[in-house]
C-alpha cells in the first residue's frame, strides 16, 4: 500500500470506523493527532485538528503529490480538498467553495492560506507573466487585511476579527485571472476596548514597528503612496482619540487637552476649530431651525469612541474596496475565453461562547447557525443528487435541522432581529430593557429561547438582564446590555461632514455621506442587525449555487500545545460541529464510490478475471464481475459511471486482498 496511509495512523476516513459511536470517533481523532497525523475525512469533507507546531507537510514535494490526484490516493489533506474544489472547476466547469470553519484558533486562515497557496502552486504552467501578478496580489492581500483585521486575543495570537470571504477566479485554461473579497461584521468595538490580555487590531502596534512590510505589501498591490499616507495619519488619529478627555467649566463642556485637537486636525488635513466643534456639539434640525446643541461630557465620550470606531471601520472596508478594484476581473470576454469559473474560500468566525455574550456574538452564532444550515441542505444535497445522477434509489436519514433556530433569529416581525429593530426605533424610551421586554413578549412560548424573567429558578440565568438561545451547537447565554447601541451604531452627521470636508482627498472620498447637511439627512441608515442579516442571506446564496468542500477544524487544547488533546474540549467541538452525523449520513449512503476505470485501477490484480487486463465488453462489467468473484457483490451498487460501496468492511477487505498480493 504505498499511496495509502499505513493503518498504524488509525483511519483515513470516519466512515471506516467499525461503529459510528463518539467514543470511536474522539478515539480515532486523537490517536491520529498524536501520530502527527492532523488531517481525517469524512467523505469530501476534512477534519482538522490544529497541531501547534510546524508541519512538514506544506512544501514543494508534498504539493506535486498531490496535484491532480484522487482524494482517496493520498492521506487525507488540505491539499487533497483544494484539488478536488479545482479539479470539478476546471473539469467540469463548476463555481466551488470551500468553507472552513470552527472556532477561534482552530486552525481557519492557516488552512484558507495553505489551500490558496496550493491553487498558487498548481497553476499557470507556462508562467504567464499577468496571471503571476494576480497571483502575487492575491497572496500579498492576505498580508494586508491580516495586518488590519487580525488581533492578539486570549484564544489566539492572530485571531481573525472579520469575517472573509474570498472568490478567485479563472480563466478556461484553470489559471486565475482575478479575484474578489466580501467581508463581514469586523469587531471594531476593539479599536476602544481590549480584555484584558488582549490588543487591538495589529496595524496599530505596526504603525511604529512592522508597518513597512504591510506598506510594501500594500504598495505591491498597487496602493499608491497618498493613499497609504492617509492610512498612517486616519491610525494615528485614532490613537489620539483615545487620548482625548472631556471636562466641564460651569454648564460648558470642554476638551482637557486641547493640543490633541490640534494634532487631530493636522492629521485629518481640516482646521482644529472644526474638530472641536465636532467633538463637543451636535447639529439638529429643529422645525425649520437648525441648532448647535451642546454635548453632555458622556454625550462627547461616546461621540468621540463612535468616531474612532467608525474611522477605522470604514478604513478597513475601504482597504477591501480597494483591493477588490484592483484585483477584479477586467475585460473577460466569455464569448471568446469560455466561461470564467470561481473558487470561493470562507474563511469565518466560529461559534463563540464567552463569560459575557454580546451583540457581536449574538450576530457570529447566527451567522454559525446558517452555514450549519448550508451544511445540512448541501450535504445532503450533494448525496441525494449524485445517488440520482447515478441512477441508485436514495435512503432518507434524519437528523436535527436547526432551521427553527434559523427562523427565530432572522424572521421578519417575529425574530429576534426585527424585535431589536423594533425596539429601536421606539419613540421616548429605547433602552436594553424594551427590547428585552419585546423578546420575552413575542417568544415566551418558542422552545429555542428563554430569559430569567420567564424561567427565573434557572441558574445559569444569573441577571435579569440575561436571555438564553439553545443554539445547535449549545446554549449561549447573553446580557441584553449594549444591544440597542450597538444595533443603532450611531455616528453623528457632524462627523461624517468633518470628515467628508477635510482637503485630503483620500480621506474625503471614504465619507460620501457627509456631503449631506442635517436638513437633507432624512433617511434612517439600516441598523447594524439589518445589515448583517443581509450580508448572511445574501453570502449563504452565493455558496448555495456552488459546489461546497467543507474543512471543519478543531482546536486540541486551550495552551497552543503541540501535544495536548483535551478529551472534552474536542468532543464538544465534534458534537457541536456535527460530525458524528456528518458520518451517519454519509455511511447511510454508500461511505465510498470510484469511477469504474479508476477502481480497477486500484483493485484489479485481486482477480483473475481483470488481472493483467479483462475482456468484457466494459469496464462496469469488469468491476461487477471482480465483486461477485470476492463475494462482495449483495454490499454494492452499480451507478452510470461509478461502483458504490455500501460498508467500509468491503472496502477494507479489498484493501487487505490487495496488500496481500
Ligand atoms: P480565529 O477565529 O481567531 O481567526 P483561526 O481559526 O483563524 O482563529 P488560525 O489563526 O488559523 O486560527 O490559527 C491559530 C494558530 O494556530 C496559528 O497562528 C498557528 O500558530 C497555529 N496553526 C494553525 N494551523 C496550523 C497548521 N496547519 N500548522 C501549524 N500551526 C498551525
Ligand atoms: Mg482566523
Amino acid at each position: 500500500m504505498a499511496e495509502h496511509e499505513s493503518l498504524e495512523f488509525g483511519k483515513a476516513d470516519f466512515v471506516l470506523l467499525d461503529n459510528v459511536s463518539l467514543e470511536e470517533f474522539m478515539a480515532n481523532l486523537k490517536h491520529r493527532f498524536e501520530k502527527g497525523r492532523i488531517y481525517t475525512y469524512i467523505g469530501e469533507v476534512v477534519v482538522s485538528v490544529n497541531p501547534y507546531r510546524a508541519m512538514n507537510i506544506y512544501g514543494r514535494d508534498t504539493i506535486e503529490q498531490y496535484k491532480g490526484r484522487e482524494l482517496y490516493e493520498r492521506p487525507p489533506h488540505l491539499f487533497a480538498i483544494a484539488d478536488a474544489a479545482y479539479k470539478a472547476m476546471k473539469r467540469r466547469n463548476k463555481d466551488t467553495c470551500i468553507v472552513i470553519s470552527g472556532e477561534s484558533g482552530a486552525g481557519k486562515t492557516e488552512a484558507s492560506k495553505y489551500i490558496m497557496q496550493y491553487i498558487a502552486a498548481i497553476t499557470n504552467p507556462n508562467q504567464r507573466a499577468e496571471v503571476e501578478r494576480v497571483k502575487n496580489m492575491l497572496l500579498k492581500s492576505n498580508c494586508v487585511l491580516e495586518a488590519f483585521g487580525n488581533a492578539k486575543t486570549n484564544r489566539n495570537d492572530n485571531s481573525s476579527r472579520f469575517g472573509k470571504y474570498m472568490d478567485i477566479n479563472f480563466d478556461f485554461k484553470g489559471d486565475p485571472i482575478g479575484g474578489h473579497i466580501n467581508n463581514y461584521l469586523l469587531e471594531k468595538s476593539r479599536v476602544i476596548f481590549q480584555q484584558e490580555g488582549e490588543r487591538s487590531f495589529h496595524s496599530f502596534y505596526q504603525v511604529s514597528v512592522h508597518f513597512k512590510a504591510v506598506a510594501d505589501a500594500m504598495k505591491v498591490i498597487g496602493f499608491t503612496g497618498d493613499e497609504i499616507q492617509t492610512v498612517y495619519k486616519i491610525l494615528a488619529t485614532i490613537l489620539h482619540l483615545g487620548n482625548l478627555t472631556f471636562g466641564v467649566d460651569g454648564d460648558i463642556t470642554l476638551i482637557e487637552n486641547s493640543k490633541v485637537v490640534s494634532v487631530i486636525g493636522d492629521l485629518l488635513s481640516t482646521k482644529e476649530d472644526n474638530v472641536e466643534k465636532a467633538l463637543l456639539y451636535r447639529t439638529v434640525a429643529t422645525g425649520r431651525d437648525v441648532i448647535d446643541k451642546q454635548h453632555t461630557v458622556q454625550e462627547a465620550s461616546y461621540g468621540r469612541d463612535a468616531l474612532a470606531k467608525a474611522m477605522y471601520e470604514r478604513l478597513f472596508c475601504w482597504i477591501v474596496g480597494r483591493i477588490n478594484d484592483i484585483i477584479e476581473v477586467k475585460n473577460y470576454d466569455a464569448r471568446v475565453h469560455g466561461k470564467n469559473t470561481v473558487i470561493g474560500v470562507l474563511d469565518i468566525y466560529g461559534f463563540e461562547i464567552f463569560q459575557n455574550n454580546s451583540f457581536e456574538q449574538f450576530c457570529i452564532n447566527y451567522c454559525n447557525e446558517k452555514l450549519q444550515q448550508l451544511f445540512i441542505q448541501l450535504v445532503l444535497k450533494q448525496e441525494q443528487e449524485e445517488y440520482q445522477r447515478e441512477g441508485i434509489p436514495w435512503k432518507h436519514i434524519d437528523y436535527f435541522n436547526n432551521q427553527i433556530i434559523v427562523d427565530l433569529v432572522e424572521q421578519q416581525h417575529k425574530g429576534i432581529f426585527s424585535v431589536l429593530d423594533e425596539a429601536c426605533m421606539n419613540v421616548g424610551k429605547v433602552t436594553d430593557e424594551v427590547f428585552l421586554q419585546g423578546l420575552n413578549g413575542k417568544l415566551a412560548k418558542h422552545a429555542h429561547y428563554t430569559s430569567r424573567k420567564l424561567s427565573p429558578t434557572d441558574k445559569s440565568l444569573e441577571f435579569d438582564r440575561d436571555f438564553r438561545i439553545k443554539h445547535y451547537a449549545g446554549d449561549v447565554v447573553y446580557s441584553v446590555v449594549g444591544f440597542i447601541d450597538k444595533n443603532k451604531d450611531t455616528l453623528f452627521q457632524d462627523f461624517k461632514r468633518l470628515l467628508y470636508n477635510s482637503s485630503n482627498p483620500v480621506l474625503k472620498g471614504m465619507w460620501p455621506e457627509g456631503k449631506l447637511s442635517i436638513t437633507e439627512v432624512t433617511k434612517r441608515p439600516l441598523t447594524a442587525a439589518t445589515l448583517f442579516k443581509n450580508s448572511m442571506i445574501s453570502l449563504v446564496e452565493n455558496l448555495a449555487c456552488k459546489e461546497p468542500y467543507y474543512v471543519r477544524c478543531i482546536k486540541p487544547n486551550d495552551v497552543k500545545s503541540p501535544l495536548l488533546f483535551e478529551q472534552e474540549r474536542c468532543r464538544h467541538q465534534v458534537e457541536y460541529l456535527g460530525l458524528l452525523e456528518n458520518v451517519r449520513v454519509r455511511r447511510a449512503g454508500f461511505a465510498y464510490r470510484q469511477t469504474y476505470p479508476r477502481f480497477l485501477q486500484r483493485y484489479k490484480m485481486i482477480s483473475e478475471f481483470t488481472w493483467p487486463n479483462h475482456d468484457l465488453p466494459s469496464d462496469k462489467d469488469a468491476v461487477r464481475r471482480l465483486l461477485q468473484g470476492c463475494g462482495f457483490d449483495h454490499d454494492v451498487a452499480y451507478g452510470k459511471t461509478k461502483v458504490f460501496i455500501r460498508t467500509p468492511r468491503t472496502l477494507f477487505s479489498l484493501e487487505e486482498q490487495r496488500a496481500e498480493m
